[in-house]
């Protein structure tokens, strides 16, 4: 099978393996749509079982960053991407300026960024080597940790998701299960508590959950129950494949709304969802808050324009549930058909002029 017959290569613009011998480098750059910018996304280090396995991922991933940019209303396209190793044992500067000199070599194509596997030494080092990186902590530069934006974001998009749902924009009182207080957890509980939020929150880690029960007054229930809680809203923080066959039918929430990444475990549980009358905000226009922070770094916008399109993210996931209402399909899907039809008719502007 060719790269082409791939299930997951969606005519992306490019599509490149990099070899490095003397660090052991093995990565992939994948720039999946250019139409709307530069392709941004993270660098992800991860111990692929093999090629294959990585090469899925940046396919995936990278066709993930255009819908997500698209989404956030932003001058970037979609790319990502990945290096083959354990992060833990693997990783060195040699290595790093390696990969950095491969995104050097596309020439601003690709501007890469953070992910899993990635910190922000590694981006320090990245930076020594070529400029196409963004979204780690600059001096002068606005950015940085793009986790308070996304949290901000996530805080913005649970407050529009319970006005459509339920029908009022007063969080005093409201119900929240949020599964994961770490980074943007905490912070959008905190903002939740602030707008007189009631909190339940579950964490595997007992320092973030002693955090948030002192300092938020937040009460804690087990790991493997949370999102059955008897809630208002469920705001995963966590993990992925959270919206599954064992948990949907055990959802007590009528709003499913957090920051997590890939809370679908799989496409047809948005329909799993929508047939529980539960309102799911898509994860990745949600979380949207960090890519636009890190875009914000690429422009030198301000911390004021930043903050401004994150809270758009409200408006945007509002016509996201206005049309899937209108159409009766999931939110997932209507969210990808907007991104799509963004891209397309910004491709048709480029070709027009
Ligand atoms: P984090 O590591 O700071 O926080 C995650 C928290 O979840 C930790 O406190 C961890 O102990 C907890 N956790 C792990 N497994 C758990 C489980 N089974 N049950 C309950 N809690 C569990 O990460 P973060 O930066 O806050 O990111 C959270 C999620 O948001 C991730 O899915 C991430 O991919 C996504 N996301 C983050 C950003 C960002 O800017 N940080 C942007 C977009 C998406």
């Amino acid at each position: 099978m060719t790269l082409f017959d791939l299930p997951d290569f969606d005519n992306h613009e490019s599509v490149t393996a990099f070899t490095d011998p003397e660090t052991g480098l093995k990565s992939i750059i994948a720039v999946h749509d250019t139409t709307l910018g530069p392709a941004c996304g993270g660098t992800r280090m991860w111990p692929y079982a093999d090629a294959a396995a990585a090469l899925t991922d940046a396919l995936r991933l990278s066709k993930g960053m255009s819908y997500k940019n698209a989404m956030a209303e932003l001058p970037l396209g979609g790319g990502k991407a990945v290096i083959i190793g354990d992060a833990r044992s693997h990783k060195s500067d040699a290595l790093m300026r390696a990969h950095g000199r491969r995104v050097d070599s596309l020439n601003g194509v690709y501007i890469t960024a953070m992910d899993v596997g990635m910190d922000q030494h590694d981006m320090e080092v990245i930076a020594t080597v070529t400029r196409h990186v963004s979204g780690y902590a600059q001096p002068g530069k606005t950015g940085g940790d793009p986790s308070p934006m996304t949290a901000l974001g996530v805080f913005t998009g649970i407050k529009a998701t319970v006005a459509f749902a339920l029908g009022t924009s007063d969080l005093k009182g409201l119900r929240v299960a949020v599964q994961g207080v770490g980074n943007v957890g905490f912070e959008a509980a905190r903002m939740l508590k602030e707008a007189g939020a009631i909190l339940t929150i579950a964490d595997v880690n007992e320092s973030n959950r002693k955090r948030a029960e002192e300092k938020l007054g937040a009460r804690v229930v087990a790991t493997e129950t949370i999102h059955a809680e008897d809630v208002d809203v469920y705001a995963p923080c966590a993990l992925g494949a959270v919206l599954n066959d064992t948990t949907i039918p055990q959802i007590k929430a009528r709003v499913v709304a957090g920051g997590a990444n890939n809370q679908l475990q799989r496409p047809h549980h948005g329909y799993r969802v929508l047939d529980r009358g539960i309102l799911y905000a898509p994860d990745y226009v949600i979380n949207g808050g960090g890519i636009i922070r890190v875009c914000g770094q690429i422009y030198g916008w301000s911390d004021d324009q930043i903050r401004a399109k994150t809270e758009r993210i409200g408006v945007t996931l509002t016509e996201v549930f206005t049309r899937a209402k209108a159409e009766g399909k999931p939110t997932h899907e209507i969210a990808d058909a907007i991104a799509r039809s963004r891209i397309a008719a910004a491709k048709a502007k480029k070709r027009a002029a």
